[in-house]
């Protein structure tokens, strides 16, 4: 049964007083004065009024940002750097703040916005080993041995525009920022409006820490409002939201010539291999599915179970999920927290309705619980989920996952890989070779083997994105912040040989040409 915990309590954080609220959202340019009502999602009351930025608005962001990088490129990367290692520590010691707002203005659970908070300070760690490396100069040789090198150098794009959504607002709006920053870049970032508010506290702290002002730029607005003049004046462009936005996104950039990387949504699967342990993988899975309250890309919402175990396994899934304690607190009690937004809420349970009135069955949850606050959904399973239906072919992202039955195991990929998505996927057996096998068969940007979505995700050092329509380029990796660089290729010829001597005639010319790319070859000389 799905009840609230006792003794959970919604009011509002000491920490987040008006004055912290209104001097964080003093920083967004608004013009024209019009204002969008930022609200606690628990409660439904206002916060805060956040002001919307005009075209006006958002050029004169840019040009303040591309005055500020001009001067921030100078910089050498280890004083660049030394802001960030003193930022790691701001960011983690001021962590239950920033929880608060996440909480406040995304609904999510505490530990879910805990664990948030931790993003930009493990992308910190990572980068701070790596980009020294990376932004190094490269010399490679030249075509001529002794005579010739060429050196890669990376230098700033610019200003990079940053597109992020509501689900992971803290992450988002700043884990992108910080390579590109680290890069030597510029950054002016649209938060969506619903969730502005942690991002610009993240800010704060970057700034606090050393980060010159005018850098790291914020304007706020409806998307399509924004979305154009954000693209029109960036050099590059980070987005992360639907496949819908992002083919618009990227249609733009398109014509722009400037590069962009696409983080979008997914239809992310799970097989379960019939020699799991199914007490551990009962407790990933319910995270992997309901963590965020089904609101992560990377989350699960297809899981194929063997038909040698379907019913024992189905059976200690849906009494897990059916456990789980909901409700709206700034406490650990609830395992699950809120939809972000009533809208939102309508649209996770327009695809239960679908699903039910095309034949599938709720096996737990199914209902919205207006009587815990104004967007919450129950934790939902539901079986005989068919492709005609909303909630068998698009995203939910929601807490609502379909449970299949499969025979063999070519089967469970083949149904697994049937989707237009390819962002996550899980696969678990006791079998790790096995496992992987299997994982070198799904066609997905991210595969996590005995883990539903975060180990492959808390992996920094290796890129993560999308395949298929779940996304262009990726996060993190060498990659995650060589995007935000442009490659400059300083060759350097220091006596004048490529080409036929004076007097020489060509065929003896192309002969020894030949002869001397035969003999590198052999000596393996570039
Ligand atoms: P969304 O595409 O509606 O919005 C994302 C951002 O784009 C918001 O800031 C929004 O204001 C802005 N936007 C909307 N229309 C725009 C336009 N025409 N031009 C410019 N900007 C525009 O997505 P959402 O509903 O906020 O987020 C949920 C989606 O994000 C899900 O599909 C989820 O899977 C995806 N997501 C993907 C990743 C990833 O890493 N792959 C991570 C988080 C979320």
């Amino acid at each position: 049964m799905i009840s609230p915990r006792r003794g959970t309590t919604t009011t509002r954080p000491a920490a987040l007083t008006d004055d912290l609220l209104e001097s964080l959202v003093a920083r967004v340019p608004g013009s024209s004065g019009a204002t969008w009502k930022l609200t606690e999602v628990y409660t439904g009351e206002l916060l805060v009024e956040l002001p919307q930025s005009t075209q006006e608005d958002i050029e004169r962001a840019f040009r303040e940002a591309r005055a500020a990088q001009r001067l921030w490129a100078q910089w050498p990367v280890k004083k660049r750097l030394e802001v960030f290692e003193r930022a790691h520590t701001l960011l983690l010691d001021n962590a239950l703040t920033t929880t608060d707002l996440i909480q406040a203005e995304s609904g999510k659970n505490r530990r879910m916005a805990v664990e948030e908070t931790c993003d930009p300070p493990m992308i910190i760690s990572h980068y701070l080993k790596r980009a020294p490396k990376l932004l190094t100069p490269k010399k490679h040789g030249g075509p001529v041995p002794f005579l010739s090198s060429s050196t890669e150098v990376h230098v700033p794009k610019g200003v990079v525009g940053i597109i992020a959504p509501w689900n992971f607002p803290f992450a988002t709006g700043l884990s992108d920022a910080i390579p590109a920053l680290m890069a030597g870049n510029a950054v002016v970032v649209k938060p969506d409006n619903k969730t502005a508010l942690s991002p610009l506290y993240g800010i704060r702290l970057l700034e606090e820490a050393g980060l010159p002002k005018g850098l790291f730029q914020v304007v706020c607005g409806e998307g399509p409002d924004v979305g154009p003049t954000l693209i029109d004046n960036a050099d590059y462009v980070m987005f992360t939201g639907s496949t819908a936005t992002g083919r618009v996104i990227g249609e733009r950039a398109g014509r722009n010539l400037i590069g962009c990387c696409l983080e979008l949504g997914g239809k992310n699967p799970m097989i379960v291999l019939d020699d799991v342990d199914a007490e551990e993988w009962v407790e990933s899975a319910t995270f992997g599915v309901f963590g965020n309250t089904g609101q992560i890309c990377m989350h699960i919402e297809r899981i194929y179970l063997p038909e040698s175990r379907y019913d024992e396994l189905r059976d200690v899934f849906v009494r897990r999920a059916a456990n789980l304690r909901i409700g709206a607190s700034y406490d650990f009690g609830p395992e699950i927290g809120s939809l972000v937004s009533p809208d939102h809420r309508d649209r996770v349970a327009s695809h239960v309705e679908d699903a039910v009135a095309k034949g599938a069955t709720v096996l737990t949850g199914g209902r919205a619980r207006p009587d815990l606050g104004p967007a919450f959904f129950e934790p939902t399973v539901l079986e005989g989920v068919t492709q005609d239906m909303l909630a068998g072919k698009t995203e939910t992202f929601g807490p609502v996952v379909g449970l299949y039955c499969y025979r063999t195991v070519d089967e469970a990929i083949k149904l697994a890989n049937d989707t237009d998505y390819g962002l996550n996927a899980s696969v678990w057996s006791g079998d790790i070779a096995r496992a992987e096998a299997v994982a070198e068969r799904i066609d997905s940007g991210n595969v996590n083997i005995n883990d539903a979505l975060a180990t492959a995700y808390a992996s920094k050092a290796t890129p993560s994105g999308g395949v298929k329509n779940s996304g262009v380029g990726a996060r993190h990796g060498d990659q995650g912040l060589l995007k935000y660089t442009d490659v400059k290729n300083v060759a350097v010829l220091k006596k004048q040989v490529l080409g036929a001597r004076p007097g020489q005639d060509y065929d003896s010319y192309v002969k020894q040409m030949l002869s001397s790319l035969k003999l590198m070859r052999r000596l393996r000389v570039r």
